[in-house]
């Protein structure tokens, strides 16, 4: 069976660009093993962000109750009915996934893909029976899975990766968490509302490393208003595990300590899916750190294999996959295109959110740029505030020398919506001027980044500009 194109597996990297694929008219297969959707929508990205709104909506009862006068009570939760529901949003993208494919002409099959050479896909179904397809073309796309730490390997009961988490069975009372990126974080949010206590630890200075330090550190502190715990510095170095629960002993600022909890959530990293796939075999080359090595088109070291999304290497991020397939996809049908973003925004789904696109303050100092800085609080606007929303800011990173902006960041309500505006300002090369020039519309959460536009120049209207 012969295609223009094979896409191996269905996450936002290949089932965006199997679509792609098919709206330019090429025959298409794409093979998944596990589930259509990929990590993102069916343990990762979607799920998470049920369970994040479920958590703000108990938070919000807390704020009906005590500040705006409703007379609402906060009666508890059914585990099971927020599962369903949660299950009910995944399976409905899952199906509009597979309505897209048959709109746009592109055939799947379920089961696990081994390339055999540079044309041809061994496919291996649930029941053992092996077929071969051909094609002109083959996009690698089999994301990544959780990494572990040298005995802290998860268990699914005692030590849990992000998918036994998300999986929501049960709400431990004492939740520890190793690792405070974006997945770590985002869990301790979620398991904070539903009731855990909640411990996090952080190896590096401080949470979420390489985001811009300030953004970071009010994020912390509005985590830790909340009453999750952070301890960053913090080197985990042997775990025990019992009926009872978990003892883990940590390093934090150079002081030995034991933590103990009944469930250890271990979210340090994600490593890529090849194993099985056969890459040494078929001669694509992988980098030092195991991710595929690609160029702009996208294109491995075989060149009519692509390989896009977390298979390529960080950002490990569902947008940044969808792009990278739409490129490959394109370039395959003869188009030229290329992946060459200025920026790729990232989001921390917490309450507040924290978006950030471009450089931090740090790193444009590092890159010698004469950083200008303009800021603007959250609770100077008058939408959070009708929204009961208090903290977090917006901040401006911009070369003093153009005025160009080159860093945005947002730790607010919406702040990953908000950032849309930072991303087509920084691909678009725009100014602090000429976001400060445009008009905002009122009142709305948008303001903020005018205003914090306006105050790089000292000129924001609605704070005393310093
Ligand atoms: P994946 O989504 O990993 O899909 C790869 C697919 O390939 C899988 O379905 C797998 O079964 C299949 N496969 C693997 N090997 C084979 C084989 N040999 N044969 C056939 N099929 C195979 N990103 C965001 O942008 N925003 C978020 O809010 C966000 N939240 C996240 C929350 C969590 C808890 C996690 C774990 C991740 C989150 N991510 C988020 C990251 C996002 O999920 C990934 O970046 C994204 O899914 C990567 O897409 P992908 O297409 O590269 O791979």
């Amino acid at each position: 069976m012969r295609y223009d194109a094979i896409v191996i597996g269905a996450g936002p990297g290949g089932y965006v660009a199997a679509i792609r694929l098919g709206q330019l008219g090429k025959k298409v297969l794409v093979v998944e093993k596990r589930f259509v959707g990929g990590v993102c929508l069916n343990v990762g990205c979607i799920p998470t962000k049920a369970l994040i709104h479920a958590a703000h909506l108990i938070h919000e009862f807390d704020y009906a109750k005590k500040s705006v006068g409703l007379n609402v009570e906060y009666g508890g939760f059914d585990l099971e009915k927020v599962n369903s529901w949660k299950e009910k949003i995944v399976d409905r993208l899952v199906r509009g996934v597979k309505t897209l494919w048959k709109a746009n002409g592109v055939e799947w099959k379920a089961g696990e893909a081994k390339l055999l050479d540079a044309n041809r896909v061994e496919v291996t179904d649930d029941s053992g029976k092996k077929e071969v397809y051909e094609a002109q073309y083959i996009i690698l796309a089999t994301g990544s899975r959780p990494t572990f730490i040298k005995g802290f390997e998860a268990d699914g009961e005692r030590v849990w990766s992000s998918d036994d988490a998300v999986s929501f069975k049960s709400i431990p009372k004492r939740l520890i968490v190793l690792g405070a990126g974006a997945i770590g974080l985002e869990f301790a949010y979620v398991y904070r509302y539903f009731g855990s206590e909640v411990e996090v630890y952080e190896l590096m200075p401080q949470i979420l490393p390489g985001t811009d330090m300030e953004m970071a550190n009010e994020l912390e502190k509005a985590l830790k208003r909340q009453g999750i715990k952070i301890f960053t510095n913090s080197k985990a170095t042997s775990l025990r595990r019992s009926d009872e629960g978990v003892e883990m002993d940590v390093v934090v600022n150079g002081e030995e300590k034991k933590v103990s909890g009944d469930v250890l959530l271990v979210a340090v990293g994600r490593r890529p899916n090849y194993e099985g796939l056969n890459l040494e075999g078929v001669g694509v080359d992988v980098d030092e750190r195991g991710f595929v090595k690609v160029d702009k088109e996208r294109r491995t070291s075989i060149s009519n294999i692509f390989a896009i999304g977390d298979l390529t290497g960080p950002p490990l991020l569902a947008h940044k996959a969808s792009r990278e397939g739409i490129v490959a996809a394109e370039v395959i049908a003869g188009e030229s295109s290329l992946f060459e973003p200025r920026a790729i925004p990232a989001v921390v789904y917490t309450e507040p959110q924290l978006a950030s696109v471009g450089l931090s303050e740090e790193e444009a100092q590092e890159r010698g740029i004469d950083v200008h800085v303009g800021k603007f609080p959250i609770i100077a606007n008058g939408k959070a505030l009708s929204m009961g929303e208090t903290v977090g800011l917006a901040k401006l990173v911009v070369d003093s020398k153009t005025d160009e902006v080159v860093g945005v960041h947002v730790l607010g309500p919406e702040a990953s919506s908000l950032i849309g505006e930072g991303v087509v300002a920084i691909e678009m090369g725009a100014t602090a001027e000429d976001i400060g020039l445009s008009i905002h519309p009122h009142p709305t959460l948008s303001e903020i980044l005018m205003e914090a536009a306006e105050n790089v120049h000292k000129r924001a209207i609605h704070i005393v500009n310093r």
